[in-house]
């Protein structure tokens, strides 16, 4: 008998992808950019969106690491 595994019901909030970077861009004022460092997007910016229970449809996402923040 093959072993099962829960589904993963995790919410793909782009905030909380493996991926993301967030670094200061270089425009006066402290801008803050989403980078996504994933092979194949990296250093473009992350698709997102950054809105509260929304979540990403990038098929990239992958959530952190439990005890990553
Ligand atoms: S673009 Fe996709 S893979 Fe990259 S940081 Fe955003 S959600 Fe993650």
């Amino acid at each position: 008998m093959q072993p099962t595994t829960a589904p993963d019901t995790t919410p793909r909030l782009a905030a909380r992808c493996r991926y993301l970077r967030v670094t200061l861009g270089d425009r006066p004022g402290g801008n803050l950019l989403n980078v996504c460092k994933h092979i194949i997007r990296d250093g473009r910016e992350c698709v997102g969106p950054f809105l509260d229970e929304w979540e990403t449809t990038c098929g990239f996402w992958e959530g952190k690491p439990a005890g990553e923040h």
